[in-house]
């Protein structure tokens, strides 16, 4: 009786854990289309000249940290090294949604292209900008493709296996460029990459 009993229940679990992988594999999925369509809807945005902003008093400190919580399952998932240093507040004015996209992207970024290395983000001032640095321990991207990067549809790493449309960097420079701010990236072949991120303190 009792033998029957753990039978059952280990039948259970291992369909249970099929159904548990089958189901983080479909979110990833749609998260995967999700990202893709959005990133073509700012596309045609930006080409239409109708890309909006609401400029707003936002803690880029606090939003950071939000970001980096959001992507805790997935940095634990992978055994990855990551160290964040930020100012306790850093009041800026910008578009929190958009400049969530930016922060977003470098991070996934590093993540997707980082080959597992250690990730540093932090966040300081800089001559009254908001300096953002998102820097990874990955491959690195050769110095003469990296002013390419930031051009629509351009993926520079040969790596076939992370998926991508080449038009993060190329949003996130707008979305930057649209906050009077610039973005930036130094790297090193076999070494790294560190995306640079600066907006100003204010809009005015
Ligand atoms: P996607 O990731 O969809 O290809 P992006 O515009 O975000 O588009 O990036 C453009 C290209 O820049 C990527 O395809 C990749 O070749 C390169 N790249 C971006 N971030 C990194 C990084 N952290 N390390 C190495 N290469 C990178």
């Amino acid at each position: 009786m009792i033998k029957r009993k753990i039978v059952i229940e280990t039948g259970l679990g291992e369909a249970r854990d099929k159904i548990i992988r089958s189901m983080d594999n479909s979110i990833y999925q749609v998260s995967r289309v999700t990202r893709l369509i959005d990133d073509l809807l700012e596309i045609s945005r930006i080409e239409n000249g109708k890309q909006t902003y609401y400029f707003e008093k936002t803690d880029i400190s606090k939003l950071i940290t939000q970001i980096c919580e959001s992507y805790s399952d997935q940095i634990a998932a992978g055994g990855i090294q990551f160290s964040v240093k930020l100012p306790e507040s850093f009041v800026i004015e910008c578009d929190s949604f958009k400049i969530e996209q930016v922060i977003s992207n470098l991070l996934t970024n590093a993540l997707k292209y980082g080959a597992g290395s250690p990730i540093d983000i932090s966040l300081i001032e800089e001559t009254g900008h908001a300096r953002v640095s998102i820097k990874d321990g990955g491959p690195g991207i050769p110095e003469d493709l990296q002013s390419k990067v930031f051009e629509r549809f351009e993926r520079v790493t040969p790596n076939k296996t992370v998926s991508g449309l080449g038009l993060g960097l190329y949003i996130s420079k707008q979305i930057v460029v649209a906050h009077k701010g610039t973005i930036q990236v130094k790297s090193k072949e076999g070494v790294g990459s560190e995306f640079i991120v600066l907006i100003p303190k204010t809009q005015a």
